[in-house]
């Protein structure tokens, strides 16, 4: 099988997949952040680097050592900032670092690459640093492709998952979808005996600066992970694979 990790390459290796194979690069993204009793704190890019790692391996692609730390939580999607151990970035040394690999990438000839987001609040970021590199660039052979992997669940997949109904991606922070994901890609690191059972976080239709950390369940988990098992993981990372690498191939 074909080497699908960047880092593990020589040079040379390199430049024959990126250049005369043309094959995609796969960066993920992902957050030092608070996930709970249950999950590390490296859990987002652990999944986004599983998530890409899956699909580099059905479109003969190259996975990017993973962008390990993300834009700094939030009280509503990631549990804010307060829990020790969230650990993140200012908007714009995010963003500048995404331009900054961007122009890397496509200085070494890359033609395609795919930024595959594990940290909700990262998203406006990643446009922006890959605005600023295609700016930069101007007329350029290389393509991008960006997401958010739980895009990619589908109705029935969710309604499986959540049958007493879907919370939503927001809540969704160290609860059912990343912890099913994570018994399905690292069961080791997952503290099942810890797994809360906190009520959903009860938000108002505002935030507060300095942030309210009382609105915030004690654990940092914002919906409860309680149904969250292997089989659902297995379920969801075999959907998200199919979907994402078919989205890859017909793009590129
Ligand atoms: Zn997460
Ligand atoms: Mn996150």
């Amino acid at each position: 099988m074909k080497e699908t990790l960047m880092n593990r390459l020589t040079w040379m290796e390199y430049q024959e997949r990126v250049r005369d194979e043309q094959a995609p690069v796969f960066l993920p993204v992902g957050a030092l952040e608070q996930h709970g009793p249950h999950l590390p704190l490296g859990t987002d890019a652990i999944l986004s680097t599983a998530v890409a790692e899956g699909v580099a391996g059905a479109t003969s692609g190259l996975v990017a050592p993973a962008m390990a730390y993300g834009y700094k939580s939030q009280p509503k999607c990631g549990g804010g900032q307060h829990s020790p151990g969230t650990t993140s970035l200012d908007a714009m040394t995010l963003a500048h670092t995404v331009r900054d690999t961007v122009r890397e990438f496509a200085r070494h000839g890359v033609k395609k690459l795919v930024i595959v987001n594990g940290h909700y609040e990262n998203q406006w970021f990643l446009i922006e640093g890959i605005n600023l590199a295609m700016r930069e660039l101007g007329k350029t052979p290389l393509t991008i492709m960006r997401l958010e992997y739980w895009d990619f669940f589908t109705p029935p997949t969710l309604a499986k998952a959540f049958p007493d109904g879907f919370p939503g991606y927001a809540l969704e922070h160290a609860a059912v979808l990343e912890t099913s994901m994570m018994l399905h890609y690292h069961p080791e690191l997952v503290r099942l005996d810890r797994i809360p059972n906190d009520p959903p976080a009860d938000f108002q239709p505002y935030d507060i600066y300095p942030t309210r950390t009382e609105w915030v369940p004690p654990s940092g988990v914002l919906s409860s992970a309680k149904s969250a098992t292997r089989e659902k993981g297995t379920a969801m990372v075999n959907e998200l694979t199919t979907l994402i690498s078919a989205a890859v191939k017909k793009e590129f």
